[in-house]
């Protein structure tokens, strides 16, 4: 042993390398790949990390922890996996995944993880929010009472929503789920109610569609797009409804109002099962894992009317659900039904029938939108509802092609009549206004005074061949537009509708009555009024 060295040193200086060695490879704060495929890493380690948390690999990976266990964490990779190896150091970020919130975000598409990807240049990340986060208590909430007008007759009227509220659009594949959702951003235009729209699943394709609409009718103004389309990782898509909510959030927080579409959770679900299959948790019925009714009761949840005090600001969610062969007791549809405020059916049958939007009016149902309905629209709406009940029933017994009596004929007249007025193409919202009028001028007129041909119960449009009833509405409203302007107003400002209102519209009816120019006689100028 050389001079001026005592083994007593040389003990010191190992332990002081080894107690260095030991936070250099801190298990608590950062682990090692043990293996990873499928988009999942399971790492050893990382012994401090929490649920939910990012964690980073090399060259700039995230991934997401999922499954804490006792030797390892479940991890999944929000990116390309395929760089990741065995051995590989994992770091906590301490971060809960959180994405970037706020108004910059309007007109831009973006990333699950909130990254633009539409090729306009980076978005000012000044705030961020947590994807995931506790929905609002009960008392913080306030009833819902104001609407949210989606444009289309069919809705507004008979299966109102209002703000704050959850309403599940649900159909087989191609039946205009899609559509009614876009219609009703379309509609928010000049409101102040701001869009966004989840595209979960989908092909790439298919949302470029519906960034090209939204853009040509003036919508990307105030609507955020967020994407996870069908090519991206599982974990992606799972999260990409919590990532769209927390932007939403954003805007009901700070006392404004916005409405998320989640096209579509069938697909999240789908997400879901894949993830938790790969982290070998139990699958359970259809082989979704347990806790799959919590991935959608948590997310929905976050809708929310809050109360006045806390600024009034609201979130209403129409998440859309894809059914196989109109299955609404599947395990997915089931779940959905039970957590949201009311359910949009829609039917290939009638979609193929040409009744679009193909809303089954019957099993259709609003709990909790009806007090947020217009009372001029309520006016209207009461008597259709039960006109097309009464039809539906005696549709069904005209079929076996018995004798009807002049009242059952009068009913299912009237029925036809107003199926087709409530129909309705894509991408023309009316204001509730102009559907009160197009709604009234179907309905049988019980107080009418025999004006304009009309007799004591017959609705304006009952005389009119069937084929003809579109146009009718369509130059019917053009002339309102061009000639009265005064009576859309009296019914914009309009509370409950008087006799001295219904008389109005009357008039205005009748006096287009004797300028529309029925089929036959091959017009179509009628609107020139
Ligand atoms: P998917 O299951 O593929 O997502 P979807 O249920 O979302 O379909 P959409 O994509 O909205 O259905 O609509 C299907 C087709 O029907 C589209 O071509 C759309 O343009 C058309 N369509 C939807 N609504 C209407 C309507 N009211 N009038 C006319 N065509 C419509
Ligand atoms: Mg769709």
């Amino acid at each position: 042993m050389p001079e001026g060295i005592r083994p007593g040193e040389i003990t010191d200086i190992l332990k002081r390398e080894i107690r260095a060695y030991g936070r250099h490879i801190d298990v608590a704060e950062t682990g090692a790949v043990l293996s990873v495929g499928d988009g999942i890493a399971r790492v050893h380690g990382l012994e401090n990390a929490m649920a939910g948390e990012l964690v980073a690999f090399p060259g700039e990976v995230q991934g997401m922890v999922l499954n804490l266990e006792s030797d390892n964490v479940g991890v999944a990779v929000m990116g390309e996996a395929s760089g990741i190896r065995e051995g590989d150091l994992v770091r906590r970020t301490e971060r809960i995944v959180e994405v970037p919130v706020g108004e910059t975000l309007l007109g831009r598409v973006v990333d699950a993880l909130g990254n633009p990807i539409d090729g306009k240049g980076p978005i000012e990340r000044a705030l961020t929010r947590r994807v995931e986060l506790k929905a609002p208590g009960i008392v913080t909430r306030k009833h819902v009472s104001e609407p949210l007008m989606t444009g289309i007759k069919a809705v507004d009227a008979m299966v109102p929503i209002g703000r704050g509220q959850r309403e599940l659009i649900i159909g087989d594949r191609q039946t205009g789920k899609t559509a009614i959702a876009l219609d009703t951003i379309i509609n928010q235009r000049g409101t102040d109610v701001f869009c966004i729209y989840v595209a979960t699943g989908q092909k790439q394709s298919t949302v470029a569609q519906v960034v090209d609409v939204l853009t040509q009718h003036g919508a990307m103004d105030y609507t955020i797009v967020v994407a996870a389309t069908a090519s991206t990782p599982a974990p992606l898509q799972y999260i990409s409804p919590y990532t769209g909510c927390a932007m939403g959030e954003w805007f009901r927080d700070n006392g404004k109002h916005a409405l998320i579409v989640y096209d579509d959770l069938s697909k999240q679900a789908v997400a879901y099962r894949q993830l938790s299959l790969l982290l070998r948790r139990p699958p359970g019925r259809e082989a979704y894992p347990g806790d799959v009714f919590y991935v959608h009761s948590r997310l929905l949840e976050r809708a929310a009317k809050l109360d006045d005090a806390l600024g009034g600001g609201s979130l209403t969610a129409l998440p859309i659900i894809e059914t196989q062969a109109n299955d609404v007791s599947a395990y997915i549809p089931t779940n959905v039904i039970s957590i949201t405020d009311g359910q949009i059916f829609l039917e290939s049958d009638l979609f193929n029938a040409g009744i679009r939007p193909a809303i089954n009016v019957g099993i259709s149902v609003s709990r909790v939108g009806g007090d947020a309905q217009t009372k001029a629209m309520k006016s209207v709406a009461g008597q259709l509802k039960l006109d097309l009940a009464q039809y539906r029933e005696q549709e069904a017994f005209a079929q076996f092609g018995s004798d009807l009596d002049t009242a059952t004929q009068e009913q299912l007249a009237n029925g036809v009549r107003q199926t087709e007025m409530l129909k309705q193409g894509q991408y023309a919202p009316l204001p509730v206004e102009e559907q009160i009028l197009s709604i009234f001028a179907c309905t049988p007129q019980s107080g009418g005074d025999g004006d304009g041909g009309v007799d004591g119960s017959k609705s304006f449009v009952r005389t009119l061949e069937v084929s003809d009833i579109p146009r009718y509405e369509r130059e019917m409203l053009a002339w309102v537009r061009a000639n009265h302007p005064e009576l859309l107003e009296r019914l914009r400002q309009a509370g409950k509708l008087g006799d001295e209102d219904l008389a109005a519209m009357r008039e205005t009816l009748a006096a287009f009555a004797g300028m529309f120019e029925p089929s036959a006689s091959a017009g179509g100028g009628a609107a020139a009024g």
